[in-house]
């Protein structure tokens, strides 16, 4: 592991030799810590100066893709903070002799009970498919109510509504007036949240990100730029 510092951001990375690759690639490992492919042509001396040559892609592939290696975000672990409308929760994992796992919020934790014989699993999959679900249910009892407040306000409607599992974006909407929401957005404070929800509603009047469209959200949220803020500021810690 070796650490370069490209402007203000420090990002950890290991070189590893692929024999078939042709290019030089990286891989996402976890927030800010990356995996270098190198082709057996490829001197390892030569990465950290790849690396300063292509800073502006490395960094933006860090900012908009989601960890997809060995080592995840998260570790799942007991006590490890999780974000649920704004406040962070720590992990409390527990194994009873139930059927499936459980997860509920209280007293000021967020508990995930998983079957006894889960306790030998080395995994944290079933940990994190828990949690998945559960966010999941919250934004799809949430998420309509909000659309009910903004709906009016906005002067639309989703002609469908659907909770899905985006790796990057926050919300869609599509040209048949379905709106899909990413279950992520339920760890934000609702003053964030909501700006996703007056965003994919404006969707349904304006398509693109033209003037129009910022004018007509600016209009209903003026502090847009403040909500949409939190989302930039906490992303890493959303994706998980
Ligand atoms: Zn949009």
């Amino acid at each position: 592991m070796q650490t370069i510092n490209i402007g203000d951001v420090s990002i950890v990375y290991s070189v590893e030799q692929r024999p078939r690759r042709k290019y030089v690639a990286i891989e996402i490992v976890a927030h800010n810590q990356i995996n270098v492919l190198i082709p057996p042509s490829f001197d390892h001396l030569e990465v950290e100066s790849w690396l300063r040559r292509e800073a502006g892609w490395v960094l933006k592939q860090l900012h908009t893709q989601s960890p997809t290696g060995i080592l995840p975000a998260k570790h799942f672990a007991n006590g490890e903070q999780f974000w649920f409308q704004g406040n962070l929760f720590p992990l409390a994992i527990a194994y009873q002799p139930v059927s499936t796992a459980l997860v509920e919020l209280g007293n000021a934790q967020l508990h995930v009970v998983l079957p006894s014989d889960f306790r030998l699993n080395p995994s944290n999959e079933p940990i994190r498919r828990a949690l998945i679900t559960w966010y999941a249910e919250q934004a799809r009892e949430q998420l309509p109510e909000r659309i009910e407040a903004f709906g009016p306000i906005v002067g639309a409607w989703p002609t469908r509504l659907k909770i899905s599992d985006y790796k990057s974006r926050w919300g869609s909407c599509s040209h048949d007036g379905t709106i899909a929401f990413n279950w992520r957005i339920i760890q934000a404070p609702l003053f964030a949240m909501d700006y996703v929800v007056v965003h994919e509603l404006t969707h349904r009047i304006h398509h693109g990100h033209g003037p129009a469209f910022h004018a007509a959200i600016q209009a209903i949220l003026p502090n847009a730029a403040e909500r949409r803020q939190w989302f930039k500021q906490h992303a890493p810690d959303l994706r998980w």
